[in-house]
């Protein structure tokens, strides 16, 4: 039969001396590898206990911030998610009435805005494209691990930060982008 290609070799089964066949060199030159290692300084970290420090330009999980007064600054007007590469997020706009402007920065806001974390690839385009400043990715929180499909999909319930003051999520780095 014809070969396929040209670099085709035969190869011969060459038959193993005594030694070889007594397997020993192969063990030892394994071992020694192994005891090489024993003593290198360790890569891996015992997470959870212990944690590594996360880098400066690191993108975690989303948060909505609310203004100074504490109004939710996202105004529903798509720009992140027209932004989004992976098709992530999914928002419904709604029109503030007059006894939500406490709640509400503008007169749009959005009813409805969802993240698929599973979709997501945290580029941060979403918060580049942001004309309110009003999505960042955090840089001390990760996205945790869950047994199904549809608790990866985040609502505002967990996007929008607290109204308490004193509990905002400080994104400070993000918006300086010191990196
Ligand atoms: S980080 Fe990137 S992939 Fe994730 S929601 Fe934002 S734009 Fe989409
Ligand atoms: S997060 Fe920003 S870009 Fe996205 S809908 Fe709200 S205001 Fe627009």
């Amino acid at each position: 039969m014809e070969p396929l290609t040209s670099r085709a070799q035969v190869v011969e089964k060459k038959k193993m001396n005594l030694w070889e066949r007594m397997y020993l060199p192969a063990i030892v030159g394994g071992m020694a590898i192994t005891l090489k290692h024993l003593f290198k300084k360790k890569v891996t970290v015992k997470y959870p206990e212990q944690k590594r420090e996360f880098s400066k330009v690191w993108r975690g999980q989303h948060v909505l911030k609310r203004d100074d007064n504490g109004a939710e600054r996202c105004t529903a007007c798509g720009l992140c998610a027209l932004a989004c590469p992976a098709e992530a997020i999914t928002m419904d706009a709604a029109e503030r009435k007059p006894s939500e402007k406490n709640l509400y920065r503008e007169e749009k806001y959005a009813a409805r805005y969802e993240i698929d974390m599973l979709r997501c690839i945290f580029c941060g385009l979403c918060e580049d494209a942001c004309p309110k400043e009003a999505i960042f990715l955090r840089d001390d929180k990760i996205v945790m691990s869950e047994f199904g499909r549809k608790p990866f999909v985040y609502g505002k319930d967990i996007l929008v930060e607290p109204m308490d003051p004193t509990k905002r999520i400080d994104i400070s780095a993000r918006q300086k982008k010191t990196f």
